[in-house]
């Protein structure tokens, strides 16, 4: 079986690796470098320079921690250095991973021509293959406001923050999302002054209003300033810097401005209208469960399918994608769940949660029961000197099985992973208080929330 993968991403070269793996002959079209934007440009290197920042705030905290004070700078060219190095490594062990599996991996620009042909543009001239199945998986880049011009300097987009040229003196971050508020806070820990515009009442609108207030909190806290209920809609740039014009006559002005505002996908130039596959308004691919398009060869997945922009979706999804492309039993090919994927936001406190959030099932007029923790009564976060933040866990009152949970805390992107395991095996509340947990450790605060 033969099957042609557009796009490197997490999608397409888990895909790549476990369909080789499976014995199918692959071939991996990539235009740039395989590992995709989530390597080069947006999960790495912004959890990349968000350490950083940990680390400088620590430095920080180190009178309350019984040393005597230390004074620490940022040096962006180490700091740039130290992006790429780590962006690299992985991109390197990423290719490595592909040729053990004996997938051909060519570098090039890949389009439809008909649905079983893909033409590849590369350096040495243009070639078609035709091919059984078919993976799209050219992810997104990001959105950006028709009336402003992203210049780098100080007008920036996510791709231009790694780092930006300077840190900024103030930084306006239009965009509350996930990833502007990854900004806020990578950026507040720098030293720059930051203002977020808001376009709601609340920072995350997806989110728990519990989980989000925390969050605001703590922003106001360190001096971030919130623009709440404002949609930016106009830029002025002059020497000293740049102004947002926002709809409610608002102007905030400061020496950069960072949009955030979510992504398109890169469906433009695939030669879907050759192939026959369909395309939203959205420029998404709509898929089934299976990631199958409207064609029963054709499969897209990852940020292309418009279903959750993550990474790690993105690869569970290539992972199925290429179960089902190779008709591996259906016994043992399970569905993904995309309300069981569990998602973290990279502030400090972090914040992270899986399955069903509490405000949902009060939305949903579903009966839960809810237990809560803070850490503030948790051993290990009163000696690592953070005790921000609170375990909440959500089950079924009459069963007891877990539905979901949010962590607000240090290292709740990590904790988060006993919750998603007990949503993903209908795991019960009973069965995380039974484990014995590491002492003194933050993860005791999730049997302590599931007793
Ligand atoms: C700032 C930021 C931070 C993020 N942080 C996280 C995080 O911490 N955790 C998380 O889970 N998610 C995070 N995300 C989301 C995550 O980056 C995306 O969901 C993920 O990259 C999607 O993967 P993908 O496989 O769809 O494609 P991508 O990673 O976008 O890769 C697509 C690949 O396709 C290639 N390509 C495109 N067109 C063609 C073509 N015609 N021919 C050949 N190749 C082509 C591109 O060069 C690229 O390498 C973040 C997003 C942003 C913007």
């Amino acid at each position: 079986m033969k099957f042609v993968i557009i796009g490197g991403g997490p999608a397409g070269v888990e895909a790549a690796t476990h369909a080789a793996r499976m014995g199918a002959e692959v071939v991996l079209i990539e235009r740039d470098i395989v590992g995709g934007a989530a390597n080069l440009w947006d999960c790495i290197p912004s959890k990349a320079m968000i350490s950083t920042g940990a680390v400088l705030a620590l430095t920080k905290r180190a009178e309350k921690m019984g040393l005597m004070p230390i004074t620490a700078q940022i040096d962006l060219d180490s700091l740039k250095s130290r992006v790429s190095s780590i962006t690299g490594r992985l991109a390197a062990s990423k290719m490595a991973l592909l040729k053990s599996q004996g997938v051909t991996i060519i570098n090039g620009v890949g389009r439809m021509v008909s649905p079983t042909r893909i033409q590849v543009e590369a350096e040495d001239g243009i070639r078609e293959i035709e091919s059984d199945a078919v993976l799209l998986s050219t992810g997104s880049r990001p959105r950006i406001p028709d009336w402003a011009v992203v210049d780098g300097q100080r007008i920036l987009s996510t791709r231009d923050a790694y780092p930006p040229p300077v840190i900024p003196e103030h930084l306006i971050v239009v965009g509350s999302g996930v990833t502007g508020v990854e900004f806020v806070h990578m950026f507040r820990s720098f030293g720059s002054k930051v203002s977020l515009i808001v376009s709601r009442q609340q920072v995350l609108p997806a989110k728990d209003p519990e989980v989000a207030a925390a969050l605001e909190a703590d922003f106001l806290e360190s001096g971030v300033k919130l623009y709440k209920g404002a949609r930016a809609i106009g830029l002025k740039q002059d020497v000293d810097g740049v102004s947002i014009e926002c709809d409610d006559q608002r102007v905030i002005s400061g020496s950069h401005v960072l949009f955030a505002i979510g992504s398109i996908p890169n469906s433009d130039s695939l030669g879907l209208d050759a192939a026959g596959v369909y395309v939203d308004r959205s420029g998404h691919i709509p898929v089934d469960h299976h990631c199958v398009t409207n064609l029963r060869n054709i499969y897209a997945a990852g940020d292309i399918s418009g279903k959750l922009p993550l990474a790690s979706v993105a690869s569970m999804q290539g992972r199925k994608v290429a179960e089902h492309a190779l008709g591996l039993d259906s016994r043992t090919h399970r569905h993904l769940d995309y309300e069981k994927a569990a998602s973290a936001i990279f502030t400090e406190p972090e914040i992270a949660d899986v399955g069903l959030a509490e405000a949902e099932a009060f939305a949903l007029g579903r009966k839960i029961r809810v237990t809560k923790v803070p850490f503030a009564a948790n051993a290990r976060a009163l000696i690592d000197g953070d005790s921000r933040g609170f375990v909440k866990i959500v089950s079924d009152p009459a069963t007891g099985v877990v539905l979901g949970g949010s962590i607000v805390g240090h290292n709740a992107a990590e904790l988060i992973s006993v919750i998603a395991l007990a949503v993903t095996a209908h795991l019960k509340v009973n069965d995380i208080v039974e484990s014995v947990m590491v002492h003194p450790a933050l993860a005791e605060a999730l049997a302590d929330a599931a007793e």
